[in-house]
């Protein structure tokens, strides 16, 4: 007999300008909708009294500007309502921007400043907000009717496609709630790794050709010329991390630097840029919701990242399986082999191995690749692999040495959209 008691739906109201933290529980899904008033997560509007499904251990925000009453079916890992929030001040950015985009759309000329919209970068330490911040001004922007370019250098917890990528996607509608960015057709390179440090200059290769890339797509469109760019960053910021983050800036000719969570940083770039006229570099305060993820949240993140590459946001894809004999295979590695500190060598040995030099697996290695996530790239000829974008990904699921052969997975039918594939680290075991 059902009972009252047994009904898990409950109502919270919320006063302006507050939020709902909400981490869901590990093993079971929560519904929520918005009864009335409104309300959005990170910048997309929710629809008024329709129930949403969000699954285990996602953890976000339901903020409201004016006001709403949101009802809950289900259990949470934790949920609390909070009054200080940096929204206003997230807002303020965004009103900046579209002013920014407005002038840029209104420009006459063909003269590539004037028409060129904002190029934000968003950097931080790790767990500082920057994923969902970037996400907010994204889904604002969409809400008006542009279409931001959303570039992703986060190799490691990144949300445009699989880990160890850097990407880009144009962003038309506000992102979902639940499902996030769709993984359609994104301009992606595939690094191969999920910390830049397995080989920087790599690293550092790739954004540089993403940008050439997008800067290409951009002359020839006025709309996302003028809708300008979001960029996500890792959150390693000292040292090399702090370098690729200059790097990044220089590279997408960023004006915008939205620096989250640390005076250090903020000091440092303001400093290094600040005779750079056209560069802003702002301070904005961390979100007190942003909720911290250690090495190991972070690693089972990255194989449910890859998980749902192949078998989709809600088990809704099933990948093909294939053998495929080795030798009909051109799989190749980026980086020549391991680097051995200069006191292990020769004197006057060169001890960095060239870091993209293209190094063809061959049959007897064919061990090495179980396990391995492959990237199928779109180069015709091997020398272009590195600056050649990929098609997607396969899943080397069995390897048998004796007969040279290996069982994949693949998300579509069919050949593979690329002769040449490409390994790094980036690995996953089923589970
Ligand atoms: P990284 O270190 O991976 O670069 P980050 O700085 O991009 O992290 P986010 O991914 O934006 O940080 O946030 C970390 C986690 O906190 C995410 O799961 C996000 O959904 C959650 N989060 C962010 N803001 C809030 C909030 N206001 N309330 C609840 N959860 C939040």
């Amino acid at each position: 007999l059902a009972s009252a008691s047994a009904s898990t739906v409950r109502q919270v109201k919320l006063d302006r300008e507050s939020e709902l933290r909400i981490e869901v529980a590990n093993e079971t899904p929560l519904r929520l909708r918005v009864l009335n008033g409104n309300a959005e997560i990170f910048g997309t509007e929710l629809p008024p009294e329709i129930w949403l499904t969000f699954p285990p251990r996602l953890k976000f925000a339901v903020f409201t500007w004016y006001g709403a009453t949101i009802e809950l079916d289900g259990t949470t890992e934790t949920d609390y309502t909070a009054d200080e929030t940096p929204m206003v001040s997230y807002v303020n950015v965004h009103a900046i921007l579209e002013g920014r985009r407005h002038r840029a759309r209104a420009s006459a000329s063909k003269d590539s400043d004037t028409s060129q919209g904002p190029r934000v970068i968003v950097v931080g330490p790790t767990d500082s907000g920057k994923s969902t911040l970037s996400r907010m001004l994204l889904s604002w922007a969409a809400k008006q009717g542009w279409k931001p370019t959303f570039v992703d250098l986060d190799i490691g917890q990144g949300s445009i496609t699989a880990p160890g990528c850097i990407a880009a996607t144009p962003i038309e509608m506000p992102i979902d709630p639940v499902e996030g960015i769709p993984l359609e057709m994104p301009l992606v390179y595939f690094f191969g790794h999920a910390t830049p440090s397995n080989n920087v200059d790599l690293y550092r290769v790739l954004v540089k050709e993403l940008a050439q890339t997008l800067e290409k797509q951009f002359t020839g469109n006025a709309e996302s010329r003028a809708a300008g760019m979001v960029i996500n960053t890792m959150g390693w910021i000292e040292g090399v991390g702090y370098e690729l983050l200059l790097h990044a800036i220089d590279t997408f000719s960023a004006n915008v630097v939205l620096v989250l969570g640390q005076e250090k940083l903020f000091s440092l770039l303001r400093d290094v840029l600040k005779n750079k006229p056209n560069v802003d570099v702002v301070k904005l305060q961390k979100s007190g919701g942003v909720v911290s993820r250690n090495t190991k949240v972070r690693q089972k993140a990255r194989s449910h990242r890859i998980r749902e590459y192949f078998y989709g946001f809600v088990n809704d894809l099933s990948p093909h399986s294939y053998v495929a004999n080795f030798n009909d295979l051109h799989v190749y590695r980026i980086g020549g082999g391991p680097q051995a500190p200069r006191s292990a060598l020769p004197i006057g040995a060169d001890p960095v191995a060239n870091p993209l030099r293209l190094v063809l697996v061959t049959s007897d290695q064919v061990q090495e690749l179980i396990h391995l996530v492959l990237a199928v790239s779109y180069a015709e000829e091997p020398e272009q692999i590195i600056s050649s974008n990929v098609a997607g990904f396969i899943y080397v699921t069995e390897v048998d040495m004796g007969r040279k052969q290996i069982k994949y997975l693949s998300p579509s039918a069919g050949v593979l959209p690329g002769k040449y594939l490409v390994a790094g680290t980036l690995s996953w075991i089923e589970t």
